[in-house]
């Protein structure tokens, strides 16, 4: 059974009001995804109706009747509401919610307390969320909601005022990269760049393809390559990212694109003082640094202008050197 990775404090806030047997109605767990908002909620279901002795005092412990039926999805008192993922829409339809809602008027089957999981409550669509709203309010007695958003500004506030908010921040990157390494068995570089293009979400970064990412790392030492040297490097790696037909370099030019903005975030971490650039470090991350703020700015417009212009023109190499070479103007006017 996989364990909870960071988010202590949120964990403790939780569990204690577990253990005082005063759990609030309804948790709002909010924070990117990827960072095991989910997996918090699945584990306090589990925590709370652990069939072992004390189990508030540590994770349940995942093999008892109770533990293995919410594992598997099939507890009859741990309700979920999720997108369809065989229908084509990725809202949660009414009916399930209204579905829901009713069996939460039955008597308990087993639980010690029924949970209803909304994950993630923004699939929920207006009529769906009002439907919701008076069960969410006051819940029948025993029954909490454990409710999981990526995007809490995106929900109804009267959702959002009836819950109990817990805001969840990304776990420290060299957390994420040390259990890449120890608990998922990944090579030390491959996990170190996994953790930072995550940002700290370990769902992420265990989804996120090695061979992609080593790839994406060979394209960012390219392109800094290219913009710290001679102008003929710029043409030439533009050439190169747009050999053959349209379909065959878009892809390429898309991660080009996607990797300039990885370097004018990290320009942006840096000149602010955060602690870890969320691409693997190189010397000269420090000159985009050197263009915070307006630089970055007209680097960033000129990554946007690149994708619009991507959109009419038909060559994708005159788009790719205008923005290689305007970033590395930028570059070149800033002193080292
Ligand atoms: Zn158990």
């Amino acid at each position: 059974m996989t364990g909870i990775l960071g988010h202590e404090r949120t964990r403790a806030t939780l569990w204690a009001a577990l253990k005082a047997g005063r759990p609030h109605h309804a948790y709002l767990l909010e924070g990117p995804r990827g960072l095991g908002k989910r997996l918090i909620a699945d584990r306090y279901a589990m925590t709370a109706n652990c069939l072992a002795e004390s189990p508030f005092e540590a994770l349940p412990c995942g093999t008892c009747t109770s533990c293995r039926q919410i594992l598997a999805g099939t507890h009859p008192d741990v309700l979920l509401l999720e997108p369809d993922t065989e229908r084509a829409s990725r809202a949660i339809p009414i009916e399930a919610v209204r579905e829901v809602i009713r069996k939460t008027t039955y008597h308990r089957f087993s639980a010690r307390r029924r949970f209803v999981i909304v994950d993630p409550v923004e699939a929920m669509l207006e009529p769906a969320a009002n439907a919701l709203l008076k069960t969410l309010e006051e819940p029948p007695d025993g029954t909490g909601f454990l409710l999981v958003s990526h995007n809490p500004a995106a929900l109804l506030p009267t959702i959002r005022s009836r819950c109990q908010r817990i805001r969840l921040g990304a776990v420290p990157v060299e957390r994420v990269r040390d259990w890449l390494i120890a608990d998922h068995g990944r090579d030390r570089e491959l996990a170190d760049a996994a953790a930072r293009a995550s940002l700290g979400c370990p769902g992420t970064a265990l989804s996120l393809d090695p061979e992609g990412l080593q790839k994406r790392a060979g394209l960012r030492d390219d392109v800094l390559a290219a913009l710290g040297g001679p102008l003929e490097g710029v043409m030439a790696l533009a050439v190169r990212v747009t050999q053959g037909a349209r379909q065959e370099w878009a892809t390429e030019v898309a991660a080009l694109l996607e990797v300039v903005e990885d370097l004018i975030r990290d320009g942006v971490l840096l000149a602010t003082g955060a602690r870890v650039p969320t691409t693997a470090p190189h010397p000269d991350l420090q000159r985009f640094a050197g263009l915070f703020p307006d630089g970055l700015d007209r680097c960033s417009r000129a990554v946007q202008d690149a994708r619009d212009d991507l959109e009419v023109y038909v060559s994708g190499r005159t788009v790719v050197e205008a923005l290689l070479t305007a970033v590395r103007r930028e570059l070149a006017a800033c002193p080292a």
